[in-house]
């Protein structure tokens, strides 16, 4: 992506998701992609998880109001070129983040480009979202995604589907442009069959696959988050859902590839070459 002169603003996007207080994942992996990539990144806070390289040991939300609250603050004011959503933690928090993406013409094919990541849990197994909250994900976020990002596991708890192989990758990516996404994204990177790592993109009319190397390393925490933060970094700049994961495939690659061990468990990956 074009670097920015220094004294000159940036190009700003805004990440609505919860706080790794062991700066992997969440809000911390966005902020090192956006900082990175040259970015200013603006920040709507859904909730503060207690975790380190081991798991979640506890969530604090934020109050629905506070959340939406901060992006009528950020939107008006500092202009944002997209948006992505992480963790969002609970039904009231989704429709006020849904009402205010309404109001400031976030998603929906309107102003500014959304991407939504359906974080449901951690890869420990911790929810990142509460179980009553599912339906809401799908019937207010999923209508609003310019891009929907989900990994297989939350393809199957959106769809019913359990993708095993590229027939029945399409038959997710259809149920998920069905349910309102422009483009539906079902990333391979579980699917534990190839060593690719084999993406899948859906926009009702063509299919764009995309496969990069599978990159074996038990520091993988934070890789989706990098992925759909990635893809709003290069939508903020313009670029085409297509070319925004391209970009943005390259960038989780090398991550990987320089991914460091930190503390008893996963660290993070690492998207600096
Ligand atoms: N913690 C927070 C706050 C997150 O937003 C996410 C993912 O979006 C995770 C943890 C999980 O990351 P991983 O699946 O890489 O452990």
């Amino acid at each position: 992506l074009p670097t920015v002169a220094p004294g000159r603003t940036p190009v700003r996007v805004m990440t609505v998701a919860g706080s790794d207080s062991g700066g992997g994942a969440g809000i911390q992996a966005d902020m090192r992609t956006f900082a990175l990539l040259g970015l200013h990144a603006c920040v709507a806070v859904t909730a503060v998880t207690v975790q380190n390289t081991l798991g979640v040991t506890g969530v604090q939300e934020i109050e629905p109001e506070v959340v939406a609250a901060q992006m009528h603050s950020v939107v008006p004011d500092i202009g944002v070129g997209a948006v992505k959503t992480g963790m969002l933690a609970s039904a009231p928090i989704i429709e006020a983040i849904a009402d205010a993406c309404d109001e400031l013409s976030i998603g929906g094919g309107r102003t500014i480009p959304l991407v939504v990541d359906p974080v449901c849990a951690s890869m420990h197994g911790n929810p990142l979202l509460a179980v009553d909250a599912l339906g809401t994900l799908i019937h207010r976020m999923i209508p609003l995604a310019d891009v929907v990002t989900p990994n297989l596991d939350e393809v199957r708890l959106i769809t019913g589907i359990d993708v095993v192989d590229a027939a029945t990758q399409r038959d997710a990516a259809r149920a998920l442009h069905d349910l309102g996404a422009r483009w539906a994204l079902v990333k391979g990177g579980h699917l534990r069959t190839s060593e690719l790592s084999p993406d899948l993109l859906f926009d009702g009319t063509e299919f764009i696959a995309l496969e990069t190397r599978r990159i074996h390393t038990p520091h993988d925490h934070g890789a989706g988050d990098t992925l759909a933060a990635a893809i709003c970094a290069a939508l903020a700049h313009g670029r085409t859902v297509p070319d925004a994961l391209e970009f943005a495939k390259g960038w989780v690659t090398r991550g990987l590839e320089s991914a460091y061990p930190l503390g008893a468990g996963h660290g993070p990956v690492n998207p600096l070459w």
